[in-house]
């Protein structure tokens, strides 16, 4: 529109010039031809033809190109000098006004032209088609360049419109009060509903124009403008009676000429304001008062014709109230599936169940609305759960899995939602603890059909939970009853990787690991190395079975003496940390007086059978895992050649 005007400008400053120099011409040459008044005519159908399509800048560049025209008709036509300066106002008028404009424009007048040179047959081809072409050419060009810059323009635009509406990710947001509730509420949504209440405010010269959202008997101030400084934009009201109770009860607008009660009674001033009239508007969607329209003045009244319209408004600011509802909404979706997403990546890294209890807490308490959060483990055999990890219950609570609604839960496999746990006494999960709560919600943790657990939340405030909730909390738990019995499986894995299959001690690698942090911590243990006698024998007489039979015997004596492993074949190690030498040798010498005693049952007969032990003291024998070892291998080997059946203690063996 500024380059229309501006081009217009232009076109008028040129066309007086050369108004001014034809009509010296004129003065100079006398009248023109009766030609001229043939082109003044075609110029005026021209512009009658584009007056209809409402083109006014062409319309006036036909006019004052006519009125040129005819000056230089008047000072000589096509033969006088002017005529070159005449296309170059064209180039001028094509540069400045839209391209379309000036092909039609320029072809006109170079018909116009052709067809006055013709008829006074005074026309000269060659340069009009010369000067035509260039033009033509020209134009082509520039308008080539503005499409390209046009477009490029129209795409900054549109991206700079979406961006102000959708605004980018990192965009701040606020937390403000909305009708749903207390949360992060996007900026982008805010704007329909800034907009609209902007546009009433101007519209009713309004001294203060507020959208309050209902949430059950509070109003809470969704959206306001207002000239006073005492304007509260945070208000949150208390509905018990007044203005406002009236118009949600009755459904029916309000319109104040006079209002003469307390500005107070409004709610959104913080202190003494001049209001002479109100107008105040329920704001219904579909059959539910959503929130309450209110506008005020300062000086004047309202009109009733006002007030047909602040009802229409009020109708459009319940579809803005309902959307933003909406997609609050959809954000608390967003955010839910988001933090499950997060709390199954973290949940997944994790190994150790106590963590993953812990971080399943955290999540919980965070992502969804809870005063506590309790998980319990539960043994359906034996028809008892226990809590493992709880913000308010202790740990290892046991409870029975008859009473209360977390053993309902778990006998059920079932979801519960409790609105209120005082109605009807309801017990929680044990009659002798009383829950400070009054929402209960309680889902199943449960892998395939092995059931793990049940996880609950409880508020204090009634009716917390719904359908939605129990939907959120069940994938929560799938999440972490997936990380939960992945946690059982490594611990299982782990127990296995450290036993020796047979005889269910520690195996070689595991003795040699315990060994060494126990020398790292402890002051003093004793090293108990043990080897059958002559157990080829026992193996050759009786069988491989048999001697297997005869190793797990052995294994379990060995694991109530110490720290229990197999060392090798039919050798084993006892580690006595804390332990002196006097009291690992009773303890040696008690477990062999009982071997003597006993005797291994097999199919073939009983086997009986001695071992001999080679005892090492740390730190008095060696400092060092490798050379405890040693001492008491060496001691084990002494008992091996002095006879076997045998106790040999490495330091009676100094010096030999
Ligand atoms: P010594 O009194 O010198 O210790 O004689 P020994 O026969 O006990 O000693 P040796 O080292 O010669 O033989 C150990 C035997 O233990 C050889 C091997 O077949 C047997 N053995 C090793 N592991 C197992 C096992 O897991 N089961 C059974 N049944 N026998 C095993
Ligand atoms: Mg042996
Ligand atoms: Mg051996």
């Amino acid at each position: 529109m500024g380059n229309d005007r501006m081009g217009m400008n232009i076109l008028y400053a040129i066309s007086m010039v050369y108004a001014g120099v034809s009509a010296a011409g004129l003065l100079n040459r006398g009248l023109g031809t009766p030609y001229t008044y043939l082109f003044i005519v075609a110029a005026v159908v021209l512009c009658a033809a584009y007056l209809s399509l409402n083109k006014i800048v062409l319309v006036h560049t036909i006019i004052a190109a006519a009125i040129i025209n005819l000056f230089i008709q008047l000072s000589g036509g096509s033969h006088s000098p002017l005529f070159f300066a005449y296309f170059v106002l064209f180039l001028v008028i094509g540069f400045r006004d839209s391209a379309r404009n000036y092909w039609i424009v320029s072809l006109s007048l170079a018909g116009v032209e052709l067809a006055s040179g013709l008829i006074s047959r005074s026309f000269t081809l060659l340069p009009l088609v010369l000067l035509v072409a260039a033009a033509f050419v020209i134009g082509y060009v520039f308008d080539g360049i503005r499409e390209r810059e046009g477009r490029l323009a129209r795409v900054l635009l549109r991206y700079e419109k979406r961006d102000q509406f959708l605004a980018p990710a990192d965009y701040e947001s606020d937390r403000v009060r909305t009708a749903v509730g207390e949360i992060d509420r996007h900026k982008a949504i805010e704007r329909p509903l800034l907009y609209f209440v902007k546009f009433l405010h101007d519209m009713y010269e309004a001294h203060s124009t507020v959208i309050f959202g209902c949430s059950e008997e509070t109003l809470v101030l969704v959206q306001g403008f207002s000239h006073s400084e005492l304007f509260l934009p945070q208000a949150v009201i208390e509905m018990r009676s007044g203005l406002y109770r009236q118009v949600t009860t009755e459904r029916r607008s309000l319109l104040i000429k006079e209002y003469s009660q307390d500005p107070d009674q409004l709610g959104y001033y913080r202190g003494p304001v001049q209001v002479s009239s109100v107008m105040i508007a329920p704001v219904v969607l579909i059959d539910e008062v959503v929130g309450v329209l209110v506008v005020d003045r300062k000086t004047g009244s309202f009109e009733e014709r006002e007030k047909t319209i602040f009802d229409e408004a009020a109708k459009t600011a319940g579809f803005l109230l309902a959307m933003l509802r909406l997609y609050e909404k959809a954000r608390y979706e967003v955010q839910h599936l988001s933090s499950i997403a997060e709390l199954a990546e973290k949940l997944h890294k994790r190994l150790d169940l106590k963590e993953i209890l812990s971080d399943a807490i955290t999540a919980f308490k965070n992502f969804m609305c809870c005063d506590d959060v309790s998980i319990a483990q539960v043994d359906e055999v034996n028809n008892f759960g226990e809590v493992i990890v709880s913000t308010y219950i202790k740990e290892h609570t046991t409870f029975s899995l008859s009473d209360g609604l977390v053993g309902f839960v778990a006998r059920h496999r079932n979801s519960i939602i409790k609105d209120d746990l005082n109605k009807g006494n309801l017990v929680v999960f044990r009659k002798d603890i009383k829950t400070p709560n009054a929402s209960f919600v309680g889902v199943p943790i449960q892998q395939d059909d092995e059931l793990l657990g049940v996880v609950w939340l409880e508020d204090h405030q009634c009716r917390r939970y719904d359908e939605d909730d129990v939907r959120i909390l069940s994938i929560l738990s799938f999440q972490l009853s997936l990380a939960w019995q992945r946690a059982i499986l490594y611990d299982k894995v782990k127990e296995l990787s450290i036993r020796d299959g047979l005889t269910d001690l520690y195996n070689h690698r595991h003795f040699q690991e315990i060994l060494e942090a126990q020398i790292s911590k402890v002051e003093e243990l004793v090293l108990i190395l043990i080897d059958i006698d002559h157990f080829k024998r026992i193996n050759d007489t009786y069988g491989h079975q048999a001697g297997d039979k005869v190793l797990k015997f052995l294994g379990r004596l060995m694991s109530q003496i110490g720290i229990a492993a197999r060392y090798g074949g039919e050798e084993f190690a006892v580690i006595m940390p804390g332990c002196s030498l006097k009291k690992a040798m009773d303890r040696a010498v008690r477990m062999k007086d009982q071997l003597l005693k006993s005797e291994v049952s097999f199919n073939r007969g009983k086997i009986k059978f001695t071992v001999s032990i080679g005892i090492a003291h740390f730190p008095n024998d060696a400092k060092t895992r490798v050379d405890l070892i040693e001492r008491a291998d060496r001691a084990l080997y002494a008992a091996k050649e002095q006879g076997r059946d045998r106790i040999i203690i490495a330091q009676t063996m100094d010096g030999q």
